[in-house]
């Protein structure tokens, strides 16, 4: 990307001031931290995270023993992909809803992560996959064997056999999302693969097993579900699925009035609003995320600060007007997604100024893991975007003796084995002021003392607002923030005097600049530019945070 040599000049210059004169290290803000359900959430796919026991195999232990990593990055919430018993190696096909599977650990692991987290402050919460079962769960095999032996013309008889009203049996197949039962004539729903028969979320048998279920993770110390595919729970009736949320999430804050819930509803943001009428309090920004999702596109300056910060009050709105006490999950990429790093060309400005905008938005941002040092995936298959955390650069190898308790993990099985990381391991960037990971840091440490980004009420400064520059204000309770973005390759100006809002007398109080020469940093030159003239100088890709002083 060709950059001006003023505005390279510009980033080094308020670099060079912030790094003599402010002493970047000790001005870090003060963490003002709060104890509710907007948190920073980080995603883990548990298998390729850290393996604590030399097997090549991510597990809890390993998540436990980078609890400190975690809570240094300036995360509050983790969320496990599915950690129970099941047959493939993402898991998300359980065999047996009350167990950990062996390969991760044991349900004392889990107690264990769970504790050592809330000493942290750490919220865990874990997916839970019940659209379906896995073909192996007791509960289907138990239904084809039945099946499998009735007599020919015989209707099924649930109180021979309850499990089968657990699934969708039909003799005929109704379309091609129905498979043939093994060795009968019976064909069963799977919407997603064969391995993953759908469940009958209208059994009452099995509403109460799966609060059953919820009971259960929650006394082992689980803080909250990551609903899975709830928008294929009946995949004709989404009001179903609305209510079925609503009763499921009500039953869970039974158990723990803290309990936390986010679904993923992978469609539009109309329809993602209408989910939001269930009371459940998240449902994860699709339309925000991913390659052409709007933090990408706001990121690599396809899409403007102003379009974007009109993105966030439309999110606002509507959402909002579903669900007053919403809590919206933005995210950039997921564990089904390519690496941003693969959509952003692993630029590292762009990357900088894509996890800068996710982590100035409302609510509680999903980051993850590897995206906060850069990793990347390669094509669509998906063991490629599931790769194993860049501890230190080690690459696992069975057999060569890679000692237990380095965590480093094998890739998954099917994983292209050419794959380089375009940016350097953990252990390097930690040392680095200007690495993605310092950036993910600095911009999660402002969040971490400014609860009103997160909660904050937003309006757009339309006077101050124009293309890549946008100004919006944050109002929560007493507090008011401003955030002015520049998202453009070239340095902007803002005089701020001329506004009428709350960010007319407003000082800078911290500045998060992509270029690579000028890493990170807090307000210092941008402050005393705004005191000596109110006018803010922004460098390109960047972000002033600014307060009533
Ligand atoms: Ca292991």
């Amino acid at each position: 990307m060709k950059r001006t040599g003023l505005s390279r000049l510009i980033c080094l210059i308020i670099t060079t001031c912030l790094l003599t004169a402010c002493g970047y290290s000790n001005n870090a803000p003060k963490a003002n931290v709060i104890d509710d359900d907007y948190r920073n959430y980080y995603e883990i796919f548990v298998g390729s995270y850290c393996d604590s026991d030399g097997d090549g195999t991510g597990d809890l232990r390993g998540i436990e023993s980078k609890l400190d990593y975690i809570s240094d990055l300036g995360c509050n919430g983790i969320w496990l992909t599915p950690i129970m018993a099941s047959p493939s190696y993402h898991k998300y096909d359980t065999t047996d809803y009350y167990m950990t599977d062996p390969a991760f650990g044991t349900n004392d692991d889990f107690k264990s992560l769970a504790d050592a987290c809330h000493k942290r402050g750490i919220r865990l919460i874990i997916d839970l996959v019940i659209n379906h079962s896995s073909n192996e769960h007791p509960w289907f095999k138990e239904a084809c064997e039945y099946l499998r032996t009735l007599p020919d013309g015989a209707e099924p008889d649930l109180n021979e056999c309850p499990e089968v009203d657990y699934y969708h049996f039909s003799r005929e197949q109704i379309n091609g999302s129905y498979c043939e039962a093994p060795g009968s004539d019976w064909y069963y729903e799977a919407v997603f693969y064969y391995t993953q028969p759908d469940l009958n979320l209208y059994n009452p048998a099995l509403k109460e097993e799966l609060r059953k279920v919820a009971a259960f993770w929650t006394d082992l110390g689980c803080d909250g579900f990551r609903m899975d595919a709830v928008m294929h729970y009946d995949d004709e009736v989404s009001s179903y699925n609305i209510e079925f949320l609503h009763d499921y999430y009500e039953y869970c804050k039974s158990l723990n009035p803290d309990f936390y819930m986010v679904s993923e509803v992978w469609a539009s943001e109309k329809t993602i609003a209408d989910y939001y009428a269930s009371g459940t309090p998240s449902f994860f920004n699709f339309d925000a995320a991913d390659a052409e999702g709007k933090l990408v596109r706001a990121g690599r300056g396809k899409l403007t600060a102003q379009k974007f910060a009109e993105a966030c009050v439309d999110y606002q709105e509507t959402y909002g007007a579903a669900n007053p006490d919403y809590i919206d999950a933005p995210f950039i990429t997921n564990h089904d997604m390519g690496r941003v790093a693969n959509a952003l060309k692993s630029d590292p400005e762009d990357m900088k100024m894509t996890a800068g905008l996710l982590l100035s938005m409302n609510g509680s941002p999903f980051i993850y893991y590897g995206e906060e040092i850069g990793m990347k995936s390669k094509g669509k298959a998906d063991e490629n975007k599931r790769l194993h955390m860049n501890w230190d650069g080690t690459v696992y190898t069975d057999g060569d003796g890679t000692p237990a308790g380095s965590g480093v993990c094998r890739d998954p099985e099917n994983a292209d084995k050419d794959i380089e990381q375009s940016f350097a391991p953990v252990s390097e960037q930690e040392k680095d002021p200007a690495s993605i990971l310092s950036y993910y840091k600095e911009a999660l440490a402002i969040r971490n003392a400014y609860p009103e980004i997160a909660r904050g009420h937003i309006d757009i400064v339309d006077e101050l607002t124009d293309g890549h520059v946008a100004v919006i204000t944050k109002t929560w309770g007493d507090e008011v923030m401003a955030i002015v973005y520049n998202t453009g390759d070239e340095p902007a100006t803002v005089d701020i005097s001329a506004s009428d809002s709350a960010v007319n007398g407003m000082q800078p109080v911290a500045v998060l600049c992509a270029l690579s020469e000028a890493g990170t940093a807090d307000a210092g030159t941008a402050g005393s530019a705004a005191a000596s003239g109110r006018v803010l100088e922004i460098p390109p890709k960047s972000i002033v945070y600014l307060k009533i002083s």
